[in-house]
């Protein structure tokens, strides 16, 4: 039987930073998960703070981080932390070959397939927009039959955006051929940019709508590999500058950070069990013993001397609402929640108020370890990292991904 040091259950972006921060401290680490995790739909960018209460531009990810409540999972990680978690990742990135551009004092502004911008703050190198705001004219380009990516749409809502409305757009179309009666996704294309067939059949087809010199807005689709290959042979060949949307799922540049990661912690020697569904712990005098995996043939004990948990949220199976109540369903830890369900969610979709049921999650202390409503630590070798924790909205507050990281590296620091 192999001895673990730290079980990590959860496969997302807030596990994998916690493996890799682990076993880089030279623990012995398990990652159990049952899939892929939000990165995947979501996006590989990396918000960290965008937007304050009441909806206010953060002026940078770093004065974000300033104005954040008591309950906010940052607070309770300090700045320091959050600072090495970001400069381990960007690390990680610089050394498996697909670095990521920004920094926490620099808010970056990254398009979306709806035509507006959004705040982020690490970008793959395909998103950076320096050249986007030089240009004068800008050219959509879009595929043939590619779901939720409409050129038109993108260049009348630039028109509307201050420090872009100046600009001249024009939109073009290219027809990758993948259709077949059916939909085509981020997924196919990109696919259909790893073949040097594709490519050179794209590159041929790109040039009769775009010439050189052009800034082109392209959706992620620049191959599924994380690399910038198919960018920098796209560029050369054409003599463009494309500049990457942020998500339209299934998110390509999301799949590439996976990837990168997943690759990343074999090579330090993370054991990584997928599809593995965590159903149950075992816990004596304060203290997890062991924690138990369901699957289609029978019950596997997995035994370790710490546990961190980032099985996600809502979404990702973290955390399940009832009428009335939320439940941790491993270790039974408490979450506060009222028990009107009705004050779980504010009905003005689109105000400047977060959502309160997206708050709702796990208490922690500065270790991240759980905690009752006291205040007291419930079982002392458990640490919590993701977006199960309590306190922030990371759609309204745009933080996701800054939260795991900075979460992740902090827990795998506290074991
Ligand atoms: C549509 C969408 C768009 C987003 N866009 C952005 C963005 O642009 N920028 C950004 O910064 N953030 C974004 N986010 C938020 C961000 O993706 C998440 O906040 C963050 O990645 C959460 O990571 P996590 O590891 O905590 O959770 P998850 O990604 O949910 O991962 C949890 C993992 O645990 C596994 N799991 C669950 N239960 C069990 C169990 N019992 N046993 C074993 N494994 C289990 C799950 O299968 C999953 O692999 C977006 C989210 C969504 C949904």
């Amino acid at each position: 039987m192999r001895e673990n040091d730290i079980i990590v259950i959860g496969g997302g972006l807030a596990g994998l930073m916690a493996a890799a921060v682990a076993t880089k401290r030279g623990k012995k680490v398990t990652l159990l998960s049952l899939g892929s995790g939000t990165l995947t739909i979501g996006g590989g960018i990396v918000d960290v703070m965008g937007y304050l209460e009441g909806g206010k531009v953060a002026a940078t990810p770093s004065a974000g981080l300033l104005q954040v409540g008591p309950e906010h999972p940052y607070k309770k990680i300090g700045r320091p932390a959050i600072e090495e978690a970001i400069r381990f990742f960007k690390e990680i990135c610089e050394q498996e070959g697909y670095p990521y551009m920004g920094n926490l004092d620099e808010m970056q502004w990254v398009p979306t397939a709806a035509g507006t911008v959004k705040p982020t703050c690490l970008i793959p190198r395909t998103m950076d927009t320096t050249e986007l705001k030089k240009a004068d004219k800008v050219m959509v380009l879009g595929f043939e039959s590619l779901k939720d990516f409409y050129p038109n749409l993108i260049a009348k809502n630039f028109k509307k955006i201050p420090g872009f409305a100046q600009k001249e757009y024009e939109t073009v179309m290219i027809d990758p051929k993948l259709a077949e009666g059916r939909d085509v996704t981020a997924l196919d294309v990109a696919r259909w940019l790893d073949t040097e067939e594709g490519l050179a059949n794209c590159i041929e087809k790109m040039r009769k709508v775009i010439k050189p010199g052009d800034v082109v807005i392209i959706p992620p689709v620049l191959g599924t590999r994380p690399n910038y290959l198919v960018a920098e042979r796209l560029e050369q060949a054409l003599g463009c500058h494309f500049v990457e949307t942020a998500a339209v799922p299934p998110s390509i540049t999301g799949f590439r950070l996976r990837t990168m990661l997943v690759k990343y912690l074999k090579k330090i020697g993370v054991r990584m069990i997928e599809q593995a569904t965590v159903a149950k712990s075992i816990v004596e005098d304060g203290k997890c013993v062991a924690v138990i995996t369901e699957g289609v043939d029978r019950e596997r004990t997995y035994y370790a001397k710490s546990f961190i948990l980032a099985n996600g949220g809502f979404y990702g199976g973290g955390l399940l609402a009832e009428p009335g109540k939320v439940i941790e369903p491993i270790f039974n830890l408490p979450v506060e929640a009222p028990s009107d369900h009705e004050l779980w969610a504010n009905y003005s979709l689109f105000s400047n108020e977060a959502q309160p049921f997206a708050k709702l999650g796990l208490d922690v202390d500065e270790k991240m370890r759980p905690l009752d409503a006291n205040g007291n630590v419930l079982i002392n070798n458990v640490f919590v990292a993701g977006r199960n924790l309590r306190g922030y909205d990371y759609s309204f507050e745009k933080s996701g991904n800054g939260v795991a990281i900075a979460s992740g590296y902090q827990a795998a620091m506290s074991v």
